[in-house]
């Protein structure tokens, strides 16, 4: 291992796997010398986690990309690192050098425990671009969660084998592969030494984990292990295909101490219709048929869900099932997003892609459906009292601390900066648009 003083930038674009595997690349520089800062204009190394599941999350990396060119001629010593999904899809890389011939390394998803070699590639001056087609042995060789932190996100599986028609992930991250429970709770308790307080598992489909494992051995056993390691104060998971999720695995959340009540369930689309064009492999009635059992077997679960409007065919009508189904859930968020063609997809072919303008409208009112609803949700939490893990000063207020409470929503509140990694009781006092403004009444 070098121990020059070396600094190190990570970007991580897109989703929480991407963040996880942008704190792995992070790991992998720290032990080729590197420190991690935020500095752009001290950095020795840039790596950029890329994301390629919207057209417009790729245009903000091109374009992040393209800025860094102006960094190396400043600095001729720096190296870049391009990595993740968007150098994964199929033909990508070669488009992407053209494009980028600044950049010093670059690294499919499948490739990163080799990070470390391609680093070393770079610094010896050499361009280095590594993208294996399928995945290669687990990632359990690499270090797999950057320690200290208050909360970690630790994967559990990885890739996905559900083939929604809109969707690139199965195409860039491969089949979905479990690790083993061994492993997981070992990372989990390397995290808890280390002072971490709160772990999100995740997978492109939690539900479905120990299917590959050939052991009787599933999600809601993973749970139940998990939830008694000591020292954890709470698990959350993310993300649960609605139509893997159990009974039992319900009942399980109920059950456990630290395991947080708020299930982030995609529905994607109101319309049957619509849904099965999409492969989902569920209706609207099974989907609200689960809701209708956490809210039986927990009623104070929080809910959040992922949505897409403008879906090829998407008709007003089908449209107003979408927000049919905000209406009938009450979810405290949603994350709202306009169909985008990814090239290599069932959904990129189909005919009747929808006009961007009509997208956009559908977008806006569904927004603001959905805010009503969230600041509803926020509002009828107002006079009560949860438990919240604080997590430190607030970044827009200093004086005040900030935390969340199990359903994951944001809350601010005055109190000592030591508490900082514990529990406290906390009154809400009133909602805001995206937080709520509350008192502590006890530490735990
Ligand atoms: S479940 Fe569907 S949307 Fe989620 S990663 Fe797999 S293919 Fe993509």
């Amino acid at each position: 291992m070098s121990t020059n003083n070396k600094k190190v930038v990570t970007l991580a674009y897109g989703c929480q796997m991407s963040e996880r595997d942008a704190d792995t690349l992070t790991e992998i520089s720290a032990q080729e010398g590197y420190t991690r800062t935020d500095d752009l204009e001290n950095a020795d190394l840039v790596i950029i986690n890329t994301c390629c599941v919207r057209e417009s999350a790729e245009n903000k990396i091109l374009g992040k990309i393209g800025e860094l060119k102006k960094l190396k001629e400043r600095n001729p010593h720096l190296k870049i690192a391009v990595s993740g999904c968007m150098v994964q899809q199929p033909g990508a890389l070669e488009r992407l050098q053209h494009r980028a011939p600044h950049v010093d390394i670059w690294a499919g998803t499948h490739n990163l425990p080799e990070f470390g070699r391609l680093i070393r590639l770079a610094e010896d001056n050499q361009k280095v671009a590594e993208v294996w087609k399928e995945p290669g042995p687990a990632f359990e060789a690499t270090p797999l969660a950057e320690k200290g932190k208050l909360k970690a996100n630790v994967n559990i599986s990885y890739g996905c084998n559900n083939f929604c028609t809109y969707c690139i992930v199965p195409h860039v991250r491969g089949r979905e592969r479990s690790r083993k429970p061994e492993d997981i709770i070992r990372e989990i308790q390397e995290l808890v030494a280390s002072g971490c307080k709160e772990i999100t598992l995740l997978g492109q489909n939690v539900n479905s984990y120990g299917h590959d494992l050939n052991i009787s051995y599933d999600f809601a056993n993973l749970l139940k292990q998990v939830d008694e390691i000591p020292g954890l104060l709470r698990v959350r998971f993310l993300t649960s295909h609605p139509k893997d999720l159990s009974d039992q695995l319900i009942e399980t959340v109920a059950a456990g101490q630290h395991l947080c009540e708020h299930f982030h369930l995609p529905i994607q689309a109101g319309s049957n219709e619509i849904l099965r064009h999409m492969n989902r492999k569920y209706t609207r009635e099974y989907y609200l048929d689960r809701i209708a059992k956490i809210r039986e077997i927990i009623p104070d679960a929080s809910l959040t869900t992922d949505l897409i409007v403008g879906f090829p065919g998407e008709t007003e009508v089908d449209f107003e099932q979408t927000l049919d189904i905000i209406s009938r859930v009450h979810y405290s968020q949603a994350f709202t997003f306009i169909y985008s063609k990814r090239s290599g997809t069932p959904a990129a072919v189909m005919t009747d892609q929808i006009p961007l303008d009509v997208k956009k409208r559908r977008l806006q009112y569904l927004m603001n459906h959905q805010n009503a609803q969230s600041l509803e949700w926020r509002k009828a939490m107002v006079g009560k009292i949860y438990e919240v893990l604080v997590e430190g000063p607030s970044k827009s207020n200093p004086d005040r601390l900030t935390g969340r409470t199990r359903g994951n929503e944001l809350v601010v509140f005055p109190g000592d900066p030591k508490l900082k990694g514990t529990l406290v009781k906390v009154r809400m006092r009133e909602a805001r648009s995206w937080t709520l403004l509350g008192e502590i009444l006890s530490e735990h």
